[in-house]
């Protein structure tokens, strides 16, 4: 092979939910937008949903081609059948690039999935692991996989102190953490994120230095990752990928064009966007306290509730004037938080809604309900002043009283303001960040050179 303009091939992996395609996607973008060939590798299950200029996208397969997750039905089940179908399908992949003009040099994998380093190594190409949650939230469960940290946290070993990191009462920290027994597959997933990085050759992280400096320092010498966000299309950021608008993937049908309508009919900053993103399930009585706060705080609102959910909503809400509000099964959020009609953001505070809501200044009310997201909420609220956190119950419920005092308080008055105030500081840091020179454009632009180095001496 002889190809003087080759800067390598990566191969990215995600974990096959909404929350981990998109930023790996968007990586994948990023790097294509260098000059690097990007292959984004998902499940024959979630394959079809990916729709992304200049990313080649490939099938791989978790065992369940027919349904996913759902098809498993069981995460342990789920976990397991996707590291050995997994590691057999990416390594044929591989294996079907090696004599052509572009052979894969690097796969960067979703830290869930660190089976895939395996495979790298196996193959004989370098690795990357691309962490899709908050460097906070990093520095807790590396501590803890490194025996730094016991279990279990309880309200009396609270408020954990850490390096880096504001004082965690028991309420901010990843429920996973609070309630061990809980989802115990899934913690063990959470901890095994870092069990290769002795082996890997970069880690990289969706956040950025000016967000996250201190979190990241910290646990550095633990987790020594490059952050390279906010991974979010360019088009709202930095503007430099050409028509960029979107992720790229949805695994949903979005009904996007009847929200804009209904949105350009609304007045600047009156609307309430609310989403719980693609994994929560609220119970019928939490829907119905929110449908409640919605009706009695009389603002405009637009609500996504994923059809699976649908049923749960009360009658008398779904009967109220529907140009007050409207409720759809989903869209493309980033379309709806950069409409000037939105002004708040009710959310889960998952991840990337964390870093979108940043990213595109809307001040957010978190609603948070199981994982990192009362992690993430925490520093929504404490540490970047752009938003609340509404406060549940003894039940672990947000009452209707309680989300019409977080509305007032972000929709209106004088710490309204400041959230507005902070909320826009943080939209430039971030588009600071991913623009040229910016910390996580000279991060990706590292890597890429050390990628073209390695395809170079194939060469
Ligand atoms: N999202 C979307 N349309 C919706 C709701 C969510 O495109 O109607 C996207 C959102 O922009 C985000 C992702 O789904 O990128 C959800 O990821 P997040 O980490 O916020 O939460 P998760 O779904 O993983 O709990």
């Amino acid at each position: 092979m002889e190809n003087k303009e080759f800067k390598g091939h990566v191969i990215v992996v995600p974990y096959p939910s909404q929350g981990h395609i998109n930023p790996l996607l968007q990586f994948a973008k990023r790097l294509a937008s260098k000059g690097v060939k990007a292959t984004l590798a998902t499940t024959r299950y979630t394959v079809g949903s990916i729709c992304a200029p200049h990313i080649c996208v490939e099938a791989i397969s978790d065992g369940f081609d027919e349904g996913g997750y759902s098809q498993a039905g069981n995460v342990e089940f789920y976990l397991k059948s996707f590291r050995e179908q997994g590691s057999r399908t990416l390594t044929q992949l591989i294996r079907k690039f090696k004599h052509t003009g572009t052979p894969v040099t690097c796969v960067v994998y979703d830290s869930f999935l660190p089976w895939a380093l395996d495979v790298a190594k196996q193959q004989g190409i370098h690795g990357g692991s691309f962490f899709t949650n908050s460097a906070a939230v990093c520095s807790i469960f590396s501590r803890i996989h490194h025996g730094r940290l016991a279990l279990p946290l309880t309200p009396e070993t609270t408020p954990l102190m850490l390096p880096g990191l504001p004082p965690l009462n028991f309420r901010d920290l990843p429920t996973f953490l609070r309630f061990p027994d809980s989802y115990p597959a899934y913690l063990a997933m959470k901890l095994s994120q870092f069990t290769t990085l002795n082996q890997v050759d970069w880690v990289f992280a969706n956040t950025f230095e000016d967000l996250e400096r201190e979190e990241a320092k910290g646990v550095s010498e633990l987790w020594r990752a490059k952050m390279i966000g906010p991974m979010v299309p360019s088009a709202y950021l930095d503007e430099r990928i050409k028509g960029d608008r979107g992720y790229g993937s949805s695994l949903w049908k979005p009904l996007s064009e009847e929200c804009m309508e209904w949105l350009e009919t609304k007045p600047s900053k009156s609307v309430v966007y609310i989403s719980f993103g693609s994994m929560v399930s609220l119970t019928e009585e939490e829907m119905e306290e929110i449908a409640g706060g919605l009706k009695e705080s009389e603002l405009h609102y637009l609500w996504i509730v994923r059809s699976s959910e649908q049923k749960k909503l009360p009658k008398w809400f779904l009967d109220l004037d529907k140009e007050k509000g409207m409720v759809v099964t989903w869209c493309n959020q980033l379309e709806m938080l950069s409409h000037p009609a939105v002004g708040c953001f009710v959310t889960h505070c998952g991840w990337n809604s964390t870093l979108e809501g940043l990213s595109l200044g809307v001040p957010m009310i978190g609603v948070p309900k199981w994982a990192d997201q009362l992690t993430d909420a925490k520093f929504v609220e404490d540490i970047w002043g752009i938003g609340v956190r509404a406060k549940e119950d003894e039940e672990g419920v947000v009452r209707r009283e309680e989300l019409v005092k977080c509305l007032d308080e972000v929709m209106q008055g004088e710490r309204s303001r400041e959230m507005k105030r902070n909320a826009n500081k943080w939209k430039e840091i971030a588009k600071k960040a991913i623009s040229e020179r910016g910390s996580s454009d000279e991060c990706i632009n590292e890597f890429v050179q050390q990628l073209t180095a390695i395809a170079q001496q194939i060469n």
